[in-house]
């Protein structure tokens, strides 16, 4: 069975492009436009990994990641958060919030690829 990753991204296009990429790595995939939707996805289809934007609209990244940790179920996602801001402190705050690794926007298959690998997810 392929395992299932939530994309999480306000932006369509960059949710398309992810979902191209990791429909290529045989992933089945799920879409949220904000975290609050993600969570949703979660608590229903229980993805194995979460690919996370860091800034949206009603719910963003950090948010989504506080309200995962609270969720009372096992077996939680991995979550490789997507960051144009590369900054050291954003990032670890986004480690310290639960995140399992980053990646910096725009990404290709290969980053994308390794970083999956690295979360075990792959
Ligand atoms: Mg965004």
């Amino acid at each position: 069975m392929s395992k299932t990753c939530l994309v999480v991204d306000d932006s369509k296009v960059i949710r398309k492009v992810a979902r191209h990429i990791l429909e290529t790595l045989e992933f089945s995939v799920e879409e949220a436009a904000d975290g609050s939707e993600a969570l949703e996805v979660c608590a229903g289809k229980r993805p194995d990994v979460v690919l996370l934007d860091w800034n949206m609209p009603v719910m963003g990244g950090m948010d989504f990641l506080r309200a995962l940790g609270a969720m009372a179920y096992p077996d939680k996602p991995k979550v490789v958060f997507c960051t144009t801001e590369n900054s050291g402190a954003h990032i670890r705050a986004a480690i310290e919030a639960g995140a399992d690794e980053y990646i910096m926007k725009p990404f290709d298959r290969d980053t994308l690829e390794s970083k999956l690998q690295i979360v075990g997810a792959l």
